[in-house]
């Protein structure tokens, strides 16, 4: 893994607004560099990593563990 360095200014991202797209980045929603945000946030602060931890078991209860990895572009009937 090797460290990325950015160069312009980033996007801060809040507790909030991790929070808020945990789910979406469990799903593998958000684009990569949003992604990287997230990540980043998780690194520094354990709160929210709490929070990763507690949305992943729920999803894998959900989904069950088998669930593939990738994820077609499937659309669910709600
Ligand atoms: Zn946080």
């Amino acid at each position: 893994m090797g460290v990325q360095q950015e160069a312009q200014g980033t996007v801060i991202m809040s507790c909030r607004d991790t929070i808020h797209l945990i789910c979406w980045y469990l799903e593998g929603k958000l684009s990569a560099s949003v992604e990287r945000e997230i990540e980043k946030h998780l690194q520094d602060c354990p709160d929210c990593h709490l929070v990763l931890d507690a949305a992943n078991t729920t999803l894998d209860r959900y989904f069950g563990p088998a669930r593939a990895e990738e994820v077609t572009a499937d659309t669910k009937a709600a």
